[in-house]
Parts: C-alpha cells; structure tokens; sequence
C-alpha cells in the first residue's frame, strides 16, 4: 500500500510531535511519582528523627524506649488523622520494646545494615506502607532503631491513576494530531493538488494553456512558472514539426506537380522526338530535385537521431575531408569561370565524424558557387587560428542582408531575392551538423560583396596522435 503524500506528511509530522508529546507526558509521570513520595519520605524521617529524642535506655538489658509513653499515646489521639504515622522502637537485639497504638496487633519489619535510615516500601497486614528505620546513640554508641512508616497506598493510587490517564490521553492526542495534520496538510498541498489537475488537462489540443501563478513567490510559483516554461518549450517544439512537415509536403509537391504537368501535357497530342526528349530531361532535373530534397530531409532525421544519443567516435582529416570535396566541385565551379582556391596546412586530423565534416563543407561549398556570379572567386581554407582548428568558406557574391542572418539557418527558409535553385535546407544542415560536431558557426557578409562562413572546432577536438 503506498500513502499518499498529505499522509506521509502528517505521519511524519505526527512522529515528530508524538515523540515530544510521550516525552512530555513521561517527564510529567516521573516529577509527579516523585515529589508523591518525597513528601511521604520527608514525613517519614522527620517524625523518625523527632522520635530519637523522646526514647532512653530501659535499664540492665541494654534496651530503648519511649521516656513517656503516655504523653505519646495522648499525641497519637490529639493528631489522629486519615494517614496515621506508624511508630515502632526496636532494641539492637532486635526486640520490639515499644509501639505506637495505631500499629494495633501489627509489626514493622526490621530492615538489614544497608538500608538503614533509607525510606523503602514494605507491607503491614497486607497493606502497603513505606518505612524508614534510623539508629538511636547514646554516649555514641548505638542503641536501637525507630521505625517510623505510613501506608503508602492512598500515593500509590494516584500514581497509578495519573498512569493510567497518561496512558489514556497519549493515544488520545495522537489520534488528534494525526487527523489535524492531515487536515492541514491538506491544505497545506492544496495548491500543488490544483497544480497537478492544471497540468493534467494541458494536451496538444490546449497546450497554449498556462498554470496559474499562485500569488506568493515561493516554491509552488517556481514549480508553475518551470511547468510553464516547458510547456513554451514543447509548444514551440510541436509548432516548429507542423511547421517542417508542412514545407516538406510543400517542397515535394512542387516537383511531383510540375512532372505531372510536363506528362499531361505530352499526352495532349503527339509530339516530335525531339520535344519528347525535352520534356524528359526537364521531369529528369524534377526528379533530381525531388531526389535532393529526400536526401537532404533523410540527412536532417538522421542528425536528429545522431544528436539524441552520440555519435559513434570518429577520427577524421579535415584537409583530406576538404580536399575531397573541393576537387568534386571543381567542374561546376569552372562552368561558372568561378576561381576556386584551396588554403590548408598539412593535417588536421580531428575527433569529428567525417560524415558530418563532409555535409557541412558540401553544402557551404554548393552555397558559394551557387551564389557567386560568373568569374567571382570562392576560396576554402583549413588551419588553426588562437589554437582552435577552423574551415573557412569564402566567396565574392550576393552576400547576405543582416536581417537574414538568424534566419537562413531555418529549415527552408530561402532569401525572395536569389533565383537559385534550392529547397532552403543547406544551412539548416550545416547548423545541425556543427551541432552534433560540438563546433561554432560565424557568418560574415555584406550585400553585393560577398559571404565568410567560418567553422570553429574546440581546440581539445584536434586529435594530434594522428598528426
Ligand atoms: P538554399 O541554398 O537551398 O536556398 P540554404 O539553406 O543553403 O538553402 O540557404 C538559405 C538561404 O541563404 C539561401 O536561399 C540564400 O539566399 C542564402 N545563402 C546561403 N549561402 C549564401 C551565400 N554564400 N551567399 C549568398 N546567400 C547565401
């Protein structure tokens, strides 16, 4: 069984104040039990002690006894009361010589050496007293004993009954406490009980919904302005899927809608072989398009993926990687008249992986050349600068306004003016991949000058076992 937790509260806050309570009422049992029979052992040793004055010797024997018996007796009448003082004289030998007449047919029992002059309990006719017997000296010798003792029962009663009633009440209190401080602990969890029902009626169809803020800025408002927060978080999380879904559909369609064209129009009637041909290589880029964009989408899951769990270690050269890519762009950038320069040092050998290096250089190469006019020039450089291993992508063309830096790194986001052929998804690629890379993107640009995009590595992801 699992408690809920206003019952967990008030048992452990019941724990608490239970303890203190037993602790309480204990001390209370004991000051009482206490002060109870130091008061009947100070009456017992005052009336023992009273008493040795008014015993003397008996004569030869060597015995004690009351000096005057009949003053004692008539004392004994004078101050007859409910709880009788009960007087015994006892020689050293152990011979009771005197009695008090209120002890009637009984005797006080004679106590061993040790407990001498020590009050303790003992029983008279089957009733409970409690004696002391203190020594008498004459001449500093010992004598006999007085006995002195008092029926300790009507004591022991009341301390039994506080007993009983402590014992009663204890459980009683907790019983209180237990429903009060779930009653208030209630109360207390109140706010975080609304909190929770707020919370679990927020799904997607409502999860522009906010947790009210509770007006006292404690806890519970932080933990409904953090609730708050992530629900603004997976909201804008949720809007910018719809909103990828919703271009993706969109940039597929165009292509399919334009070959579906193409092939209508050529059923129409028949048509040249030559214009057929036309036709064919114009579906071909459509489908080279719609190819692209696949690949590119492909591209992003598969990052998406990568940058959940990590990617496996990698060990890669970002000169060769550069090389390599550069040289496969050499065709289209000389079909441009664009001069493609290649500034590297030896190695760079970095911890990264190459499949992620490849996709950043490729698209911000493609970027370059795409938007650079005939015979600009696009130089690519690979080194070190403050220590920290860098690519450098830059070329002489359009150039960016200010105001889109932020968003070409957007999924499909492209720039009206350009007339370039593109989906808008090259850079958001290159922001992915640096991402998943750990490395910093830096853009440079102005408009009718040209664009630098620089890619920084952290210093620690250079591998140099390799260099
Ligand atoms: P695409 O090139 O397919 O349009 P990208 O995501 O690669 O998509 O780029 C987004 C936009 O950023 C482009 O449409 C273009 O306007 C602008 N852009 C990117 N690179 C450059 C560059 N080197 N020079 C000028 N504009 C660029």
């Amino acid at each position: 069984m699992t408690l809920s937790f206003k019952n967990r509260l008030a048992l452990l806050y019941l724990a608490a104040t239970g303890a203190l309570v037993g602790l309480l009422l204990a001390s209370i049992f004991l000051l009482v039990q206490h002060r109870v029979f130091a008061d009947i052992d100070g009456l017992l040793m005052y009336e023992a002690i009273k008493h040795t004055t008014e015993v003397g010797p008996t004569g030869a024997d060597g015995g004690i006894a009351f000096l005057n018996k009949a003053e004692m007796t008539e004392r004994e009448h004078r101050e007859a009361d409910a709880n009788p003082v009960f007087i015994q004289v006892v020689s050293l030998n152990g011979t009771v010589t005197d009695r008090s007449p209120n002890l009637k047919e009984g005797y006080l029992a004679l106590v061993t050496a040790q407990e001498i002059s020590k009050p303790h309990n003992a029983t008279l006719g089957g009733q409970r007293i409690r004696q002391v017997q203190v020594p008498v000296t004459f001449g500093g010798r010992e004598a006999g004993y007085i006995i002195t003792a008092v029926s300790s029962e009507n004591a022991e009663r009341l301390v039994a009954a506080l007993r009983m009633y402590l014992l009663i009440v204890l459980p009683l209190v907790l019983a209180v406490l237990f429903v009060l401080t779930r009653f208030l602990a209630g109360r207390g969890i109140q706010p975080v009980t609304d909190i929770i029902a707020k919370a679990n009626n927020i799904t997607s169809h409502n999860i522009n919904e906010r947790i009210p803020l509770p007006a006292q800025q404690d806890e519970l408002h932080d933990l409904a302005n953090a609730i708050n927060s992530l629900l603004s978080r997976v909201h804008e999380g949720i809007a910018r899927e719809k909103q990828f879904t919703a271009d993706a559909a969109h940039e597929l369609r165009t292509p399919l809608a334009v070959l579906k064209g193409t092939f209508e129009v050529l059923l129409r009637r028949p048509r040249e072989a030559e214009e057929y041909a036309a036709k064919i290589q114009e579906g071909i880029g459509e489908i080279d398009r719609l190819t692209t964009i696949t690949e590119q989408l492909l591209a992003i899951a598969r990052m998406e993926h990568s940058s959940h769990g990590k990617t496996a270690p990698a060990s890669s050269d970002l000169v060769a990687v550069a090389r390599d890519i550069v040289g496969r762009f050499e065709p289209s950038a000389a079909q441009k008249e664009i001069r493609l320069h290649f500034h590297h040092c030896d190695t760079l050998p970095l911890n990264a992986n190459a499949e992620m290096l490849e996709m950043v250089i490729e698209n911000l190469l493609s970027n370059a050349i795409k938007y650079a006019g005939h015979g600009a020039t696009v130089t690519v450089a690979v080194g070190r600068e403050d220590g920290s291993p860098f690519l450098r992508v830059q070329d002489t063309g359009i150039g960016i306004a200010p105001a889109d830096f932020d968003k070409i790194f957007d999924p499909f986001y492209r720039v009206k003016a350009n007339s370039a052929k593109g989906a808008g998804l090259g850079l958001s690629i290159v922001k992915k991949a640096c991402q998943t890379l750990g490395a910093n993107l830096f853009i440079v640009s102005e408009l009718g000058e040209g664009t630098t995009i620089t890619v920084s590595f952290s210093p620690s992801q250079e591998h140099y076992g390799q260099s």
